[in-house]
């Protein structure tokens, strides 16, 4: 049986690193799958909600995506699905499984007070399923208008969750859960389910937060007659202080992290691997994280979102670049200066924009750091005819033999005149690529 998974997201919103990383375990499962293609991964659209959805999200979510390295094998829309769902609804209705209720929030509201003060869970009482037909019909002629609420078995819903071993919910403690508010529209629950049902689904993943839905909903697999798929509930994202993400989630957008210049190889490094007993270390790409999945390495306990461990990973990622990937950015970006250009600088990068600092310092102009123009002019007249990458070590060792400086005082005041900078790559490369003419105004303190 091909393993069939589904991610789907709300447009309603950009993609943050909580819902990514959903997605992502997703896809990593689906393609970890032994076999030619690895499993099928769903791009499922959950745009019922039509007020809140907007097509920039829907193109967000599909930009995101496809920037992270996670393609996707089907794509569906559930705006599309709306008569699928009133079938599914009909169904229900048919089988009593669908009741119409009126109460509006405010009486639910109160109704649920008064339970609290009395001690009691407060769990939709069920009064609408006592209306008789005349009752009905007095309250639509009031105006009012009903919202659907699907009718609990109430029993201890079990099943096997991949990530969290056995699980139960028991559906007698919940309200009959509203599936069509008043004004028509499909909530989340009904589609969703019909949806895994049709695109047959056989795991459903998705956060821990989905827990009591699954009991809900796996109920009403089994009212429309359809065997439920496997499910596996992953544990939230938290702060590297451990508090819940949900605050932040705003400067933690894909989209965010692409502006700031992180690698989606890193991202999804990252992401892959919180909570697990792997390392944190880049993969070399996202296939191979998806080889090497297994909800058996995830911790139980919430993962920690670390910034650091990011910009770690970023770095790795930037290190271990090679120039056949870097190429065409350093085209994007005016500073392709060719190979031994990128293997002098990338282990220097937490950026992969920075290449465009140290472009300009090899190619193009930097302005000077003088402190002590004599020493440089004495360094200058020390610098060889042709300049290599050994040039620097021969050429450090002779200034310091003529002037009695050494380390930071011999090697800082030469970096700093060379390159304008106060920190950077490894000199003996630079010192070649900035080529003798250059080097020797930028000792004489003149901008080149
Ligand atoms: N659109 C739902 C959400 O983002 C999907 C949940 C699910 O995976 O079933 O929460």
């Amino acid at each position: 049986m091909t393993v069939r998974v589904r991610f789907a997201p709300s447009p309603t919103g950009r993609l943050h690193v909580g819902n990514i990383r959903t997605g992502l375990i997703n896809w990593l499962f689906a393609k970890g799958q032994h076999g030619e293609e690895g499993g099928v991964f769903v791009l499922r659209i959950d745009d019922t909600d039509l007020e809140r959805s907007t097509k920039e999200y829907e193109t967000g979510i599909e930009t995101d995506l496809t920037w992270l390295g996670m393609t996707w094998d089907e794509r569906h829309q559930q705006s599309a699905r709306f008569p699928v769902y009133t079938q599914a609804v009909e169904r229900l209705k048919a089988a009593g499984r669908l009741y119409p209720a009126y109460e509006t929030q405010v009486e639910l509201d109160l109704r649920r007070k008064v339970q609290l003060s009395q001690g009691l869970p407060p769990v939709y009482d069920r009064a609408a399923l006592k209306l008789s037909e005349a009752d009905r019909k007095a309250l639509e002629a009031e105006g009012r208008k009903p919202h659907w609420r699907f009718r609990l078995e109430g029993k201890r819903v079990k099943w096997n969750d991949l990530a969290r071993g056995p699980c139960e919910v028991d559906t007698t403690s919940l309200s009959d859960p509203v599936l069509i508010r008043e004004d028509g529209a499909f909530l989340y629950t009904l589609p969703s389910v019909v949806d895994d049902i049709d695109m047959a689904i056989t795991h459903v993943i998705r956060g821990e937060d989905h827990v009591t839905n699954t009991g809900v909903q796996i109920e009403i697999f089994e009212a429309l007659g359809a065997k439920s798929p496997e499910f596996a509930h992953t544990t939230l994202l938290v702060g590297s202080d451990g508090a819940g993400l949900s605050k932040r989630l705003g400067s933690l957008s894909i989209m965010d992290l692409r502006e700031q210049g992180y690698e989606p190889l890193a991202i999804v490094s990252h992401l892959a691997r919180i909570g697990t007993s792997d390392p944190m270390e880049p993969a070399g790409s996202i296939e191979e994280l998806a080889a090497a999945f297994q909800f058996g390495k995830m911790a139980r306990h919430p993962g920690r979102y670390d910034f650091e461990d990011l910009a770690r990973m970023n770095a790795a990622v930037l290190h271990a670049m090679d120039y056949a990937s870097a190429q065409p950015r350093l085209q994007n970006l005016g500073a392709d200066l060719g190979e031994t250009f990128w293997l002098a600088i990338r282990s220097n990068l937490s950026r992969f924009a920075d290449a465009s600092l140290w472009a300009r310092v090899v190619g193009g102009t930097a302005t000077p750091i003088v402190e002590d123009q004599a020493f440089l002019s004495q360094a200058a007249a020390l610098l060889p005819q042709t300049l290599d990458g050994e040039t620097w070590h021969a050429w450090t060792e002779a200034v310091k033999a003529a002037t009695g400086a050494k380390g930071k005082g011999l090697y800082a005041p030469l970096r700093r005149a060379l390159t304008g900078e106060e920190r950077g790559p490894e000199m003996g490369p630079l010192l070649a690529l900035i080529g003798r003419e250059k080097a020797l105004k930028r000792l004489a303190g003149e901008p080149a």
